[in-house]
């Protein structure tokens, strides 16, 4: 474990970002680290993998400089880098939460919960646990009793709220979500809706999971992560499988994406059924003329043909 995998955000003025993200880049790359960063006008959210040499001198950098010298650091150890490139990209906000008036988490944001006081939160009856984050990331993983908006992407969340709002106005609701960034601005908005007992749980699923008194516990599954690991384990104390193979139903934990480039949609499967279906996630994808499936392995065109029969005889026997 020479390497390092860093997680980190901090709402924080920038001035002129796109310069920013030049010279920031130039850092990074100095430092050889690999790794998406988002800049913007509101903040910095960054994840990162380099040696551990070079992950301390970046940190050190951060906190030696005034906007960012209370950045908090999610540190993973790693056999070698999670990223394959280094971006540094100006944005106009750090999480889309699709707001027709930003909400300022430096003013309005949820009570923190450390991980002790989460885990009692979890096993509140009067509190609603809600998930902050985008679908394919809860199937694979979250906390027992956890609701889970019936959104895709997290940006819908703010209007699956309002559609169900009468299901957490009188409530607790405690949201969480990966490093603890989307909470930040989320708990804040749903405390502007009228939501009057709102708390998040701070440094997210990540810190929860390294926390040496809660142990992970009550989480079930993997964490999606967004770099080449794509998801970690968090529950050191009693884990149970919760991911589904998104073609037979078994229990599962490997995500693939859609072999067809335009659909691309993320999926938990096996080898075995990845194979079977091509690595589509339905007929049309399976069939699509830039399959990269195909192209990967070298699938020739009668092997092609016969693995698109067999679907076709699945589905209907199905
Ligand atoms: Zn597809």
């Amino acid at each position: 474990m020479d390497y390092r995998v860093l997680l980190y955000y901090n709402y924080t003025k920038i001035e002129n970002p796109e310069q920013f993200a030049k010279e920031h880049l130039a850092l990074c790359k100095s430092l050889g680290l690999k790794g998406r960063i988002l800049v913007a006008e509101e903040g910095i959210n960054g994840t990162a993998s380099g040696t551990i040499e070079a992950t301390q001198q970046y940190m050190d950098w951060m906190h030696n400089d005034e906007r960012f010298k209370d950045t908090w650091f999610k540190i993973d150890e790693s056999e070698g880098h999670a990223f394959r490139k280094m971006f540094v990209r100006p944005r106009k906000e750090l999480v889309a939460l699709n707001l027709e008036e930003d909400v300022d988490p430096l003013r309005l944001t949820g009570e923190y919960l450390d991980p002790k006081a989460f885990k009692e939160a979890l096993l509140d009856e009067d509190t609603i646990v809600l998930d902050a984050r985008n679908d394919y990331e809860y199937d694979l993983g979250h906390f027992r009793g956890a609701i889970r908006p019936d959104i895709r992407n997290f940006r819908e969340l703010p209007e699956w709220i309002r559609e169900n709002k009468e299901k957490f106005m009188d409530k607790k609701v405690v949201t969480y979500c990966t490093g603890g960034i989307r909470c930040e601005k989320f708990s804040g908005w749903l405390l502007r809706e009228g939501v009057e007992n709102v708390a998040q749980l701070h440094g997210g699923i990540a810190t929860y999971g390294k926390d040496p008194e809660v142990k992970g516990e009550m989480w079930d599954g993997k964490m999606y992560v967004f770099d080449d690991r794509i998801s970690v384990e968090i529950n050191q104390v009693d884990k149970q499988i919760v991911g589904k193979d998104w073609f037979d139903g078994t229990p599962c934990e490997r995500y693939i994406n859609c072999g067809n480039p335009s659909c691309n949609r993320q999926i938990i499967t096996s080898e075995e059924n990845e194979a079977k279906h091509l690595g589509g996630c339905c007929y049309d994808c399976a069939a699509s003329e830039t399959n990269r499936y195909i192209k990967r392995n070298g699938i020739s065109e009668e092997e092609r043909a016969t693995r698109l029969a067999a679907i076709v005889s699945e589905e209907v026997s199905a």
